[in-house]
């Protein structure tokens, strides 16, 4: 059985979907501070069975080890944690606790159950600014800008340090690029608290009519248009890396492991490639006004996926297009998110 932490989250709920079709076994543990049992109750609809769960921080070790004590668990997927960029600034000390000091505790715990299999998200943001596109695994990281690209750096080396150590660990680290879109049903996606910071959920709910108009952050990047790239890859698509990552752990292939993979498509993409892709499947003007830089921003970010395909044999199959669609279907729907959160 997997135990997915943070399993209630955006891309926790995608994956345990793909996980159910592809017959594994989970528990998902999550202290709902980003999300809500509502959440769990679409994925049961979806995947037409109930999501076992249980409600606990990843920092609390008694509970955690009540899981491990109740449930027979031989890996983690480890989603648990805060994201938001900008309130990592304001609150360093809440999201090193959070991030770092709770995938310590979760750590210990699973060396104290010998569970020693573990797919941990990171991101990116890593890189820092990258000095040049794509991206590849082996670039230098380290170069973060603030405190929760710093805390998903600290934890790959504590990682890092932990397979040094014990090197019958299998460890993957996945670094995301930028997660969009949402379940074809509509019945799960990105649920973001107040103002978005998000370019692809600002959009739709500019789209949707809930915000006048779009910011858009600089048009003097020496990009395309101006506008800053990224490689948006749709959540479908990495909730599938893994699935990817623990068939490749539970290969009998190796006995320890510690890899990193770029998860993207290996597309860069501006925000006006974006406006006018959503505008195309919304059949909606996206009104935008261009701004000043925001701070920390990069140029440009794609990934070059292709280690991740050679190695775990996935490949992103959804475009832009798809995933524009998918998120407009997901606001459509539930213009208000979960409500309850
Ligand atoms: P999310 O906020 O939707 O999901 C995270 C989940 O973890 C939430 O359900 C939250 O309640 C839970 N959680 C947070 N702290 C916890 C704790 N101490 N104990 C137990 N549960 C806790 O975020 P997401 O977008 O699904 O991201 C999942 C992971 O991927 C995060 O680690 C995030 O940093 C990483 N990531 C996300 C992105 C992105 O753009 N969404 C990009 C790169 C990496
Ligand atoms: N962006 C923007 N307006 C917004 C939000 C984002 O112009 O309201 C731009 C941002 O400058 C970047 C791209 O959209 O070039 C993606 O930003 P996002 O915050 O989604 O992801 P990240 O910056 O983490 O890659």
């Amino acid at each position: 059985m997997i135990l997915i932490t943070g399993g209630a989250g955006y891309i926790g709920t995608h994956t345990l979907v793909e996980l159910a079709m592809a017959n594994y076994d989970f528990i998902v543990y999550d202290n709902f501070s980003n999300s809500s049992e509502e959440a769990i109750e679409r994925v049961s609809k979806i995947i037409d069975r109930d999501v076992v769960y249980e409600k606990g921080d990843i920092r609390d070790l008694q509970k955690l080890e009540e899981v491990f004590e109740k449930y027979s668990i031989d890996s983690v997927i480890h989603f648990a944690g805060l994201k938001a960029v900008g309130e990592s600034v304001r609150k360093p000390l809440e999201y090193y606790d959070n991030n770092v000091v709770g995938t310590i505790r979760l750590l210990e715990c699973m060396k104290k159950f010998e569970c020693k299999k573990i797919v941990f998200s990171s991101s990116a943001t890593v890189y820092g600014d990258p000095k040049t596109t794509p991206i590849v695994e082996s670039f230098s990281v380290g170069g973060t800008t603030n405190p929760y690209g710093t805390s998903k750096y600290m934890i790959e080396r504590i990682l890092n340090d932990l397979y040094i150590a014990d090197n019958s660990f299998k460890i993957v680290i996945l670094r995301y690029f930028n997660p969009v879109g949402a379940h074809k049903s509509g019945y799960i996606g990105e649920d973001p608290n107040g103002i978005p910071n998000n370019l692809m959920p600002f959009i739709s709910q500019v789209a949707v009519g809930k915000r006048e108009c779009l910011s858009v952050f600089g048009n003097d990047y020496d990009t395309h248009d101006g506008t800053g790239v990224r490689d948006y890859i749709h959540v479908v698509d990495l909730a599938d890396a893994h699935v990817k990552a623990i068939e490749y752990l539970n290969s009998h292939k190796f006995s320890s492991e510690f890899s990193v993979f770029n998860i993207g498509t290996g597309h860069g993409y501006s925000v006006l490639d974006v406006i006018k892709t959503f505008e195309k499947v919304s059949e909606k003007k996206i009104p935008y006004k261009i701004t000043s830089r925001r701070e920390g921003d990069v140029a440009k970010c794609y990934a070059d996926p292709a280690l991740a395909e050679r190695i775990l044999g996935w490949k992103a199959r959804k475009n832009l297009l798809d995933m524009c669609k998918d998120s407009w279907n997901w606001q459509v729907k539930n213009p208000d998110g979960y409500k309850e959160k």
